[in-house]
């Protein structure tokens, strides 16, 4: 039995195993993977920053 199941790969649109012996699925490598879930992050970062220059202004005594 050896059903193979191929996706591209969503970063870089490499054909890979969509099978639990690939953990990295939908992705074809760790690095991938990384990239996208970094991606994402970084995204995600931009929003708190102004908070966190509020909050430094509330800390400094007037
Ligand atoms: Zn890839």
């Amino acid at each position: 039995m050896s059903v193979k199941t191929r996706v591209p790969c969503p970063r870089c649109g490499t054909a890979t195993a969509f099978s639990p012996s690939n953990r990295w699925r939908p992705f074809c490598s760790e690095r991938c993977k990384m990239i996208d879930l970094g991606d994402w992050a970084s995204e995600r970062y931009r929003v708190p920053v102004e908070s966190v220059v509020a909050d430094d202004e509330e800390l400094e005594p007037k």
